[in-house]
């Protein structure tokens, strides 16, 4: 079925929500009809139009890019820009070269902290991150403000699982150098409001805005150029793209001023005996044999989302949190964690009173149901609602009103289980 085919309207007719995309489009779901897929945050199904890119690029355009003369050198060089070009396009940035490509959101974290952090942040300084954040932002800031001797400041949340903006606003001042923070909670589903935290952060200070996009970029809109943060990472996997790749999109000022954070080939312009000099954005941060295959597939990716529209993606996530938080209420002793669903990308974080999570994943599992259980790399979370680990429930474009009643059903009958 080709793609466009395969796209359906996002309707909601009473409890019944069709998927913005088939699942016969997501090879691995057309296989099972039986799969309730419930965890696309940790990692999204591929659509075939990626697996064929994958295959397209390694039969027909496979080499070393950059390094060689002939011909299919270059068209892997062209495949691997052109990517680059079809990434920038789908979250808004302009300058493409601004786009580097990363193995996912860990690294452009530990990229940003690396380069930008060691040269930047001194002892005196502060460093702001909030008790949402994923570790991948977390523990980065955190270990470099213990590095540098800066001080290390963590924005709380409201009850409702928020960033408390009064609090952030009270952290933040004349020696604030950044002010880290999630576009959208993995744990909760939160959507930040981007902007109006950069303008508080920028009234207040001159810290840099680094952005955790890895829950942003599949679920909502991204407009990198007018969204005001200065550092903005995701990662492709979570997008329907191959796992390995991800993108870190930064200002070319900053880019440009940072040191390289790896050395080796195609990051050098000139390589003396004592002194070498780098290449320019986006080389200098590129070192080495880059991933051109997963940047092909994970352009793919942006593409088949760019042609479902991403406002329809998120109504559609938000329709199906509705229903799923309006069924679990019915649950008895079972709490949901986080604000109400408009607030929420496609994320349902909860826990049943006497029951662990893990014991919940297992139930589930065992009715073809799959979700996650654990502390969801966010532990300062966990410790703020008091519980060890929740379960999550997470949709994405081929989440329907049947993965809702599979969950509801097996909560239930783990409820009869438990007493
Ligand atoms: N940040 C958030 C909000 C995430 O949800 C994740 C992954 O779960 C990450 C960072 C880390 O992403 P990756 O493991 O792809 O580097």
């Amino acid at each position: 079925m080709s793609t466009s085919a395969s796209i359906l309207s996002a309707t909601i007719t009473g409890a019944h929500v069709e998927p913005v995309a088939s699942r016969d489009a997501f090879p691995l779901l057309a296989a099972d009809p039986a799969l309730h897929y419930l965890d696309s945050a940790a990692t999204a199904q591929k659509p075939r139009v990626v697996l064929d890119a994958l295959r397209d690029y390694y039969e027909t355009a496979n080499a070393n890019p950059h390094r060689g003369a002939y011909r299919l050198s270059v068209a892997a060089t062209e495949a691997y820009h052109a990517a680059r070009a079809r990434v920038a396009r789908f979250v808004g940035l302009a300058d493409a070269d601004c786009l580097l490509f990363v193995r996912g959101t860990t690294e452009a974290m530990n990229l940003v902290t690396g380069s930008w952090g060691r040269a930047n942040v001194g002892a005196g300084d502060e460093v702001v991150v909030t008790a949402m954040d994923h570790h991948a932002t977390f523990v980065a800031w955190q270990q470099l403000a213990r590095a540098q001797g800066a001080t290390f400041r963590i924005a709380e949340l409201t009850p409702d699982g928020r960033v408390d903006l009064e609090h952030l606003a009270s952290l933040v001042n004349a020696r604030t150098k950044v002010v880290a923070f999630p576009h959208v909670s993995n744990a909760l589903g939160t959507v930040n409001p981007v902007r109006e935290i950069v303008a508080l952060v920028r009234e207040r200070s001159n810290a840099v805005l680094v952005c955790d996009g890895a829950q942003g970029v599949p679920h909502l809109p991204v407009d990198f150029d007018r969204l005001g943060v200065d550092f903005y990472a995701f990662s492709g996997h979570k997008v329907g793209g191959p796992m390995g790749i991800g993108a870190l999109l930064g200002r070319r000022a900053l880019l440009e001023a940072m040191p390289p954070w790896q050395y080796g080939g195609d990051m050098i312009a000139v390589v003396g005996d004592q002194e070498t000099t780098w290449n320019a954005l986006p080389h200098k941060f590129e070192a080495g044999t880059p991933n051109v295959g997963d940047a092909v597939g994970l352009a793919a990716a942006c593409d088949f989302l760019a042609g479902l529209g991403m406002d329809a993606v998120i109504a559609h996530e938000r329709a199906l949190v509705r229903l799923a938080m309006a069924r679990l209420a019915e649950i008895e002793g079972l709490t949901v964690h986080g604000p109400a669903a408009d607030q929420r990308s496609g994320v349902v974080s909860f826990s049943m009173a006497d029951v662990h999570p893990h014991d919940l994943a297992t139930i589930l599992d065992e009715r073809g149901v799959c979700i996650r259980a654990g502390h969801h790399c966010a532990q300062p979370l966990m410790r703020r609602l008091g519980v060890p680990a929740t379960a999550r429930a997470s949709f994405w474009v081929y989440s329907d009103a049947g993965d809702v009643d599979a969950l509801v059903d097996g909560l239930q009958a783990a409820r009869r289980l438990f007493g």
